[in-house]
């Protein structure tokens, strides 16, 4: 594999944004009061809004239009996806790069970090303790280098897999690494991975040329824009996009969020599954650049205004957040977190509490262990989620039909987090979160509507609390 970026593998692909039309579409005057109503009025009926629709909402500047979006927003995330919260924890497998882009302490032209790939054996003992702290979702995360070949990363996928600890297992592997080609795609597809991420850091062509020399592979923006369409093509039809805010404009890259996942859903008839948002946060040896970094209120929008935009696609927050500003946006619309997470190679079988900067991406700011994120989110009245049905029944891409079938959530994906929470509370748990864990377990049984399910439903949490039967999901 070459360092160098080769313009034919990015021949043919389509550069679908527009850095014109968007920048236009955010200098138009702020919208009038009807305007928002109308543009908030459709989201509630849960169809994804236009470029130009959420443009409207990202030029509101009055405070209580602002108020109005966070409200709406509140109301779609109880509607469409109530109360669940998926967990998981990223697992760093190397960081060996050859790519150089500025703001990550991985790139090549950083001397001072530790380089490490993880063994066979480091990534059993980072899985063994992950599982013993009750995980069953992670993702994994690699630096852009000939060592990390799809046959490494299916081969990664697969000591995943494998690695059991007790009742621990890992049950979803997805991977955040670099863009492969189509054959490349295949063979991670066939590891049995879920959702395959790439993020585009940021889709303003001449601030991603900035961040990302030309001598590089990553300098190449049309290759990476085309990632996840050479992903649909080679079969993933389970697809994450990001931007790295901080960038650039943060209202310009949420429009091109948008339009990016409006492109793969015209083009494959599936949008993205996920979308993330990182902030940038300090890192070993880089200088962040003021000028565009995102306020805490700033961010709230953001959030806000993804969740109205697609209705239907997963919004990630991560541990690059601080527990105070996760705790607010989740009631935005998010549906995953990490938890519990350790970025340093290695931090999870030699955990401490001290970062490490030497041997990570860049600084977390929520530190805390899975257990402690899990009792708040159950004393804020969350239902926090280990399920990992759907892709393992096939039930992903255009068959992912979690929200067009009526129903669905209430008769799976809630039965499907309450056995995924029980196993926790018996397996994992401290006597504190035990105790509240039982109790919203208690009350979220009783919302459920029809007597039968509901039986099914106990039958398996008492299965679950009186054998060693695990992975009972519907
Ligand atoms: N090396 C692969 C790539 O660049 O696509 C894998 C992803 S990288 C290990 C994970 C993500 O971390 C990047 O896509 C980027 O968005 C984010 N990231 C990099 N530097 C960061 C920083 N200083 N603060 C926050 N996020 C950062
Ligand atoms: Fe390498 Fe990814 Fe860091 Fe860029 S963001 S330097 S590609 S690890």
């Amino acid at each position: 594999m070459s360092t160098l970026p080769d313009m034919a593998l990015s021949a043919g692909a389509s550069d679908f944004i527009d850095d014109a039309k968007l920048c236009a579409l955010l200098k138009l005057p702020p919208p009038d009061a009807a305007e928002v109503s109308d543009v908030l009025a459709k989201s509630l009926t849960k169809q994804p809004l236009t470029v130009a629709e959420v443009a409207a909402l990202l030029r509101c500047t009055d405070p209580a239009q602002h108020e109005q979006i966070f409200e709406t927003a509140r109301q779609l995330k109880r509607d469409v996806y109530g109360n669940r919260i998926v967990l998981f924890a990223p697992l760093y497998v190397g960081n060996h790069c050859m790519n150089d882009c500025q703001y990550c302490a991985f790139r090549r032209s950083n001397p001072d970090v530790e380089r490490q790939s993880l063994t066979d054996a480091d990534v059993r003992a980072e899985v063994e303790a992950l599982e013993r702290e009750g995980h069953k979702r992670i993702i994994l995360v690699f630096g852009e280098h000939p060592q990390y070949s799809p046959e490494f990363i299916a081969r990664t996928v697969h000591t995943v897999y494998e690695t059991r600890n007790g009742q621990g297992e890992i049950r979803r592997v997805n991977i955040n690494a670099a863009p492969l080609d189509e054959a490349g795609y295949k063979v991670v597809h066939q590891a049995g991975i879920g959702t395959f991420q790439v993020f585009q850091e940021t889709y303003h062509h001449a601030t991603y040329a900035r961040y990302h020399p030309a001598n590089t592979r990553k300098g190449d923006y049309l290759y990476r824009l085309d990632a996840l369409s050479r992903a649909q093509r080679a079969g993933i039809d389970d697809v994450g996009i990001g931007a790295l805010f901080g960038l650039y404009d943060w209202r310009f890259e949420v429009l091109a969020l948008v339009e990016h996942g409006l492109y793969l859903q015209q083009r494959f008839g599936v949008g993205p599954h996920t979308i993330s948002f990182p902030r940038i946060q300090q890192a070993l040896g880089v200088d962040l650049d003021e000028q565009y970094i995102v306020s805490d209120y700033d961010f709230k929008r953001l959030v806000a205004t993804l969740r109205l935009a697609v209705p239907y696609t997963g919004l990630i927050l991560t541990a690059r957040e601080s527990p105070e500003i996760r705790r607010e946006v989740l009631g935005f619309g998010v549906s995953q977190i990490d938890a519990g997470t350790r970025i340093e190679l290695g931090g999870y079988s030699r955990r401490t509490n001290a970062q490490c900067p030497v041997r990570e991406q860049f600084r977390i700011a929520d530190m805390r262990s899975l257990d402690d994120v899990m009792r708040e989110l159950i004393e804020d009245e969350y239902l926090p989620s280990f399920c990992t049905a759907c892709y393992r029944l096939g039930r992903t891409g255009e068959h992912f039909m979690e929200f067009a079938i009526p129903g669905f959530i209430q008769n799976l994906c809630t039965p499907n987090a309450l056995t995924t929470l029980m196993e926790y509370l018996i397996d994992y748990a401290s006597p504190a979160t035990r105790a509240v864990g039982v109790k919203i377990i208690e009350r979220e049984l009783e919302k459920i509507p029809q007597a039968a399910l509901r039986e099914k439903v106990k039958q398996r949490l008492r299965q679950i609390q009186e054998t060693d039967a695990r992975d009972l999901y519907f």
